[in-house]
């Protein structure tokens, strides 16, 4: 199959310095972290070196440069996920944190929804929705804040295949016992690579008066304007899945809800005035950011954004055709691959994340033989324990390409698989013993 994008995968491998300090290596876990192009180190790297001042509190210029910049990466990051003009981010260490946050805020009686969110004024017990697909972040936080508050957690059932499948009834039971506050789904699954058709829930969300949460990690680097044509009322992404660096990552939603809602964590700041009893905060997105901010690694959020707007032809094309050609041949290996059946359920596709199982070897022995080849992959459950259940397996292989990945790396995880087979002595379709 020849390469069908014309976009040169090389010299946008050129700008990741990885590739030149681990030669030889297939890094095939991007869904875990992005490796950083030059551009985003650069940016971390201006702060510490010559930039290095905080930021809101000084009254010298290069402070207020500082703050300038940190300002504008806000915006553009407001931007990046969202069309609404009221949208604003708050910095967070990272989706967790982000979730945490809302988790906190959406369940607190302190917070002021009820004028907004109509099931805020229900009588009916309420609810929070998520789905069993959903990452350990988008259902750990809801637990320890449900318990708190006293909301019951209902789940969207998912197949073995990872697709999400209610049945028909499901929703119109759950809003018929409930006051569903908070639907929180996950776009795009770290495990199966599947987007998910949100549109359904999206609408469900709307009517029940309930607030739309995107789990937008993954899907901000393969589809954000998915994100953006959902219009959620928040979205929570970590900067280092798209290109940018750990430590900082963002909530996105509307300045004045966030205005209305409970704070989160207290501290320098994000007062406006403090007595020896009480304070007062600060308006969005300001009373969310206690203490100092992961100032350098915004700077390479701003530097990230734009790799990925420059280059977001470039990276569909060539994850669109990593996608052809892995599908083809992996096909051809006879591994289980998850999430990849033909299927009556609505998603609006795939990105090249696999997750696989090679029949009869456990997924933490092909990881370990797939690096003694020098092929990175991540193996385990992912922070997935439900969506495992679910699939019926309690961890999975996985392999996650991203823009600099090439055709020789499928190659190179295709000839790993077959020696794994070797070395286990299945045929792709049994179990045998390890060879000794
Ligand atoms: N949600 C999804 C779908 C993820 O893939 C991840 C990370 O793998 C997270 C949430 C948590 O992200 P972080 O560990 O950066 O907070």
């Amino acid at each position: 199959m020849p390469q069908a994008s014309h976009y040169d995968t090389m010299s946008i491998r050129k700008e990741f310095p990885f590739f030149e300090a681990n030669p030889g290596i297939v890094y095939l876990d991007s869904a875990a972290t992005a490796l950083k192009p030059r551009t985003v180190i650069d940016a971390l790297l201006r702060y510490n070196t010559h930039e290095s001042v905080n930021i809101h509190r000084g009254v010298y210029r290069l402070s207020q440069q500082a703050t300038d910049t940190v300002e504008k990466v806000r915006a553009r990051v407001a931007r990046f996920v969202s069309t609404a003009d009221d949208a604003t981010a708050v910095f967070t260490k990272g989706t967790t944190e982000g979730f945490n946050l809302l988790a906190h805020i959406l369940t607190s009686e302190a917070s002021k929804l009820s004028d907004r969110f109509a099931a805020y004024a229900s009588a009916k017990p309420p609810a929070i929705l998520l789905s069993e697909s959903e990452h350990h972040a988008n259902i750990v936080p809801w637990q320890i804040a449900a318990q708190r508050a006293g909301y019951k957690l209902l789940y969207l059932p998912a197949n073995a295949d990872g697709y999400l499948v209610p049945p028909a009834d499901f929703l119109a039971q759950a809003a018929s016992t409930y006051a569903i506050r908070i639907v929180s789904l996950s776009l795009q699954s770290n495990v199966t690579g599947i987007i998910h058709d949100l549109a359904p829930y999206r609408e469900f969300a709307a009517k029940a008066g309930a607030v739309f949460i995107v789990d937008a990690a993954q899907a901000i680097v393969h589809v954000p304007e998915h994100i953006r044509s959902l219009a959620p009322d928040f979205s929570v992404f970590s900067a280092h899945k798209l290109f940018g660096t750990t430590g900082v990552g963002a909530v996105v939603g509307s300045k004045p809800v966030l205005d209305h809602t409970d704070v989160y964590q207290g501290g320098g700041g994000m007062i406006t005035l403090v007595e020896p009893d009480r304070s007062g905060y600060l308006e969005a997105p300001g009373k969310y950011e206690a203490g100092t901010q992961a100032i350098g690694e915004i700077y390479a959020l701003g530097a990230a954004i734009d790799f990925a707007t420059q280059n977001a032809a470039a990276l569909s094309a060539i994850e669109a055709d990593l996608l052809a050609y892995a599908d083809e041949k992996l096909a051809a290996t006879g591994i289980r691959i998850f999430g990849k059946t033909p299927t009556p359920y609505a998603t609006l596709g795939r990105s090249p994340i696999y997750s696989f199982e090679v029949p009869g070897v456990h997924a933490h022995d092909t990881g370990t033989i797939l690096d003694e080849q020098d092929i990175c992959i991540r193996a385990g459950h992912h922070c997935c324990q439900l969506l495992m259940r679910a699939l019926g397996v309690s961890a999975t292989a996985r392999a996650s390409f991203s823009v600099y990945n090439t055709r020789d790396d499928v190659d190179r995880l295709i000839d790993g698989i077959g020696y794994v087979k070797k070395i286990f002595r299945t045929d792709g379709h049994g179990t045998k013993h390890k060879a000794s």
